[in-house]
C-alpha cells in the first residue's frame, strides 16, 4: 500500500521545512493513506470502507472477524447521530483515514469522527434552490459519494459532479453533467478510479431521454469522454462504431423519443483488467411497439457494456433484455468474482438485474456462462446458452392482450445492494417477487411523443390477478457456481435494504419494517435483531478503527416505493414523524438511543361543509400525477411528504394556490407549479378531498391491523 507522510514528525525527529508554513499542519501524529485504486482494490484492508461496494470489487464483503456469527448478540449501540432535517436515507457512507463521510437528503454531505459521530464538516449544494419550480420525483435521494486522492465527489439531483476537498469540506470543482432543462436526475453514487470520475443519470420516464455516462478527470472536472448507450439519428451522424453498430437493432424514428437505455446506478472499474462496466436501463418509452415498431433487441437498453476507462472505447456488451418492454432496468449492482467452474477458473460478473435472471459472465469476453431465475419469472421461460438470449413466453410484450407478468416494474432486485462472500462463495440477493398486469390497450401508437417533465411510458399497469408468491420480498443466498439456491429466508413486507457480508460468517440487512438482522451466512440462521424504530433502505458498512469493529447504517425509509401506496402507508414511517439517524453499533458499545414514536398512519381529514364536486375530482385525478412521485400513489404517503389526505393546506384553496403555485413551500422542498391554472388547482382540491373521504375504511384498517400486530 501506498502511503503519504502527511505530518512532519518522524520517529520523534521534527524536521521544519518552509512548506509547513504555509500548509495545515493540523494533521499532525497522523498518517494519511493515499487513496488511489490500489488502495480501493485491496481486499485484506480492513481499517477503512473506501468505495460504494468496499472495493473496486463491489462485493460488499468485509474480512473483519471481531463481530462474527458466535457473539453478535452481544451487538449494541456505540454512537448515534440524529439527522431530523433528512427524509429518505438510501445511501452507503464510505470510511476513509479515520473520518466517516456519508451523503443526506438532498446531497447534503457530512463527515463526522467514526468514533464519536461528531461533526467535522457539512457541505451543501444547495439542490433545493438548483430544482426549484421544477416538477422532480422522489428527488431528495443519492446513494452514495466517492473517494479518490483526497477529494470526495457526489453528483446531485440536478446533474452536477462535485469534487470537494476530503480535509475542509469545500468544493474544488463543479461540472454540469446534463442541461438542467432537460428532464433527467441523478441518485447514483459516482465512480471514482484512475484519476477520473464517472456518472450517469436516470429519468428515461420523465422525458425523451437518451442514456449516456460521461467521464471526468478528477483532478481538475475536465470532462474526458462520453458515451451513449443508445444511438442518435442516423442522419446525425454516428460518435462511434458502436452506435453504428448498436442502430442495426432500431428501427422507426426511435430518437424522437429518446430511446432510454439511461446508466444510474450500477458502475464497476475492474483494477485487475483494467475494464470500466455499466449496466444499462429500460427502454424509452417501456412500450417496444412505439420506440422501435418492428420490435428488435434495440441495442444497449438492459445491458452490462464494458469499454476502456481511458477513452470509453467499446469492449463489449451483454444485453439481458432484448427488446424491453417491462421496465427491466439492468443498472443493478455489477460485483466481480473469481470462480471456479467445471474445474476453470473464471473472472466473472455477478449481476441480477430487475428481469430475475441471475447472470454470471465472463467478464473478459462477456460470453454468458450461467443465468437462473432467482424469482418467480413469467416472461421468459429460460435463458438460451447458445445465443445467450431469453426466450420468450407468447404474447409477453402485451402484444395479444392484457398479460399479468413478473417480476413488475421493481424488478426481481433493484438497487439495495447485494453481495458476495470468497467466504462461503454465495451472493446474498435482496429480492423482490412481485407481478403487476401489463397492457397497451387505449395506447395511441401514432403520433405517440414522450415530453420534457411529462414522458410517459406507453403501457398500462394494473395489479395482477394473482401473485405468484406468497410473500412479496425475501433475502436468499445463490451459489454463482451451481446457480443453486443454498438458503432463502421469506419477508413479510417489500423494499427490504442492501447487504453487507463479513468474515465473521454474517450477513446484516436491515429491512423496511425498521429491523436490523444479523444472519449466519452459512445457513441463513438469524442470530441478532435490532429493532432502530423506523423503516432502513442503507446497506450497513463496516471498518475497525483503534481495534474496534465497527458496524454503522444510515436509517430512513426511501427510494421510489417509498413515496407512497397502500402497502407503503401502512408501514408507518410517516413524513418527519421517526427523526433519521446514523447509528452506528460495536461489541463495546454503551450509547442509550431515544426510542422513536410509534408507527403513525396519518388520519384522513373529512370536512364536512366541503362538498365534493366529483366531475373537479376525477379532473384533479389527472393533475395528481405531478404529485405522486413524492407525496405517493393514490394518496397515500410513504413518509417522503405530507399526505395530502390529512394536511390541512389542500382544504383552503388560497392556501394551496400559495403552496402549489407560487412556490410558498420551497423552502421545505416542495417544488412550485407556476403554469398551473385556478381550475387545475380548485381541481386538484377536489381530487384530495375525495381521496380522504374515500380512504377513511383504510386508516381504519390500518388502525386496526397494527393493534392486533402490537
Ligand atoms: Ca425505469
Amino acid at each position: 500500500m501506498n502511503y503519504k507522510k502527511s505530518n512532519l514528525v518522524k520517529n520523534g525527529l521534527l524536521i521544519i521545512i518552509g512548506i509547513c508554513l504555509s500548509i495545515s499542519c493540523e494533521e499532525n501524529e497522523k498518517i494519511t493513506k493515499i487513496i488511489d485504486d490500489k488502495a480501493i482494490a485491496d481486499e485484506n484492508q480492513t481499517s477503512d470502507w473506501l468505495a460504494y461496494g468496499r472495493t473496486h470489487n463491489e462485493r460488499r464483503f468485509s474480512p473483519l472477524e471481531d463481530i462474527n456469527v458466535n457473539n453478535v448478540a452481544d451487538l449494541k449501540v456505540d454512537w448515534f447521530l440524529d439527522l431530523p432535517n433528512d427524509v429518505g436515507l438510501v445511501s452507503t457512507p464510505l470510511v476513509v483515514n479515520g473520518v466517516l463521510y456519508f451523503t443526506g437528503t438532498m446531497n447534503i454531505i457530512r463527515a463526522v469522527e467514526t468514533t464519536t459521530g461528531k461533526q467535522i464538516w457539512e457541505f451543501d449544494p444547495k439542490v433545493r434552490d438548483a430544482i426549484k419550480g421544477k416538477q422532480q420525483i422522489g428527488w431528495a435521494h443519492s446513494r452514495g459519494i466517492s473517494f479518490y486522492e483526497g477529494k470526495i465527489f457526489t453528483a446531485t439531483w440536478d446533474g452536477r459532479l462535485i469534487g470537494i476537498d476530503a480535509k475542509t469540506g469545500k468544493e474544488i470543482w463543479t461540472a454540469v453533467t446534463f442541461d438542467p432543462n432537460r428532464s433527467l436526475n441523478i441518485t447514483g453514487a459516482p465512480k471514482a478510479f484512475k484519476g477520473k470520475v464517472l456518472i450517469g443519470n436516470g429519468g428515461s420516464e420523465a422525458g425523451p431521454a437518451r442514456g449516456f455516462v460521461t467521464c471526468y478527470d478528477a483532478e481538475t472536472g475536465k470532462k474526458l469522454w462520453e458515451f451513449y448507450v443508445v444511438p442518435g439519428n442516423p442522419a446525425d451522424g454516428f460518435e462511434n462504431e458502436a452506435m453504428e453498430m448498436a442502430a442495426k437493432t432500431w428501427n422507426g424514428e426511435w430518437w424522437k423519443n429518446g430511446g432510454g437505455g439511461n446508466a444510474w446506478h450500477g458502475f464497476t472499474y475492474d483494477e485487475e483488467l483494467d475494464v470500466l462496466y455499466f449496466g444499462t436501463g429500460n427502454g424509452g418509452p417501456w412500450n417496444p411497439r412505439i420506440r422501435s415498431p418492428q420490435v428488435d433487441d434495440n441495442l444497449f437498453l438492459c445491458s452490462v457494456v464494458a469499454v476502456k476507462p481511458d477513452t470509453g472505447e467499446y469492449l463489449w456488451h451483454y444485453q439481458t433484455t432484448p427488446g424491453e418492454a417491462w421496465d427491466y432496468n439492468s443498472t443493478m449492482d455489477i460485483v466481480l468474482a473469481d470462480l471456479k467452474i467445471n474445474g476453470e477458473d473464471i473472472k466473472a460478473i455477478l449481476h441480477a438485474p430487475k428481469n430475475g435472471f441471475f447472470y454470471v459472465i465472463n467478464r473478459k469476453t462477456g460470453k454468458l456462462i450461467s443465468a437462473e431465475p432467482f424469482t418467480e419469472v413469467t416472461w421468459a421461460s429460460h435463458i438460451d446458452l447458445k445465443t445467450g438470449k431469453p426466450v420468450l413466453v407468447d404474447g409477453a410484450r402485451y402484444d395479444k392482450g392484457p398479460i399479468d407478468i413478473a417480476p413488475d416494474a421493481w424488478g426481481g432486485h433493484s438497487w439495495h445492494a447485494m453481495a458476495y462472500s470468497p467466504q462461503t462463495g454465495y451472493v446474498y440477493i435482496p429480492t423482490l417477487h412481485s407481478a403487476a398486469k401489463y397492457s397497451d390497450k387505449g395506447v395511441v401508437y401514432e403520433g405517440w411523443q414522450s415530453k420534457e417533465f411529462s414522458g410517459g411510458i406507453g403501457v398500462g399497469l394494473s395489479p395482477a390477478d394473482k401473485q405468484f408468491s406468497n410473500h412479496p420480498a425475501s433475502l436468499q443466498a445463490i451459489d454463482p457456481v451451481t446457480q443453486k439456491q443454498v438458503w432463502s429466508i421469506p419477508q413479510k413486507d417489500f423494499w427490504n435494504a442492501g447487504i453487507l457480508t463479513t468474515g465473521g460468517n454474517l450477513v446484516l440487512q436491515g429491512r423496511s419494517d425498521g429491523k436490523l438482522l444479523a444472519y449466519n451466512a452459512k445457513t441463513g440462521e438469524i442470530v441478532w435483531t435490532y429493532d432502530v424504530g423506523l423503516g432502513i433502505s442503507a446497506p450497513p458498512i463496516t471498518y475497525k478503527i483503534n481495534g474496534r469493529q465497527y458496524i454503522s447504517l444510515l436509517a430512513g425509509f426511501g427510494g421510489g416505493y417509498a413515496r407512497g401506496g397502500i402497502d407503503s402507508y401502512n408501514l408507518g414511517w410517516s413524513y418527519r414523524t421517526h427523526t433519521r439517524r446514523l447509528i452506528t453499533f460495536s461489541l463495546e458499545g454503551t450509547a442509550t438511543m431515544p426510542v422513536l414514536p410509534p408507527r403513525h398512519f396519518p388520519k384522513p381529514i373529512v370536512d364536512a361543509n366541503f362538498k365534493i364536486d366529483e366531475e373537479k375530482a376525477s379532473k384533479g385525478m389527472n393533475e395528481y400525477w405531478k404529485c405522486f412521485g413524492c407525496h405517493g400513489d393514490n394518496m397515500f404517503s410513504g413518509g417522503m411528504a405530507p399526505d395530502l389526505r390529512a394536511s390541512p393546506i389542500p382544504l383552503i384553496k388560497e392556501t394551496l394556490t400559495a403552496v402549489v403555485r407560487e412556490g410558498a413551500l420551497n423552502a421545505m422542498g416542495m417544488p412550485s407549479f407556476p403554469d398551473m391554472t385556478n381550475d387545475q388547482v380548485e381541481n386538484l382540491m377536489h381530487f384530495s378531498r375525495k381521496r380522504a373521504v374515500d380512504t377513511m375504511p383504510d386508516y381504519e384498517k390500518s388502525i386496526k391491523d397494527n393493534i392486533t400486530e402490537q
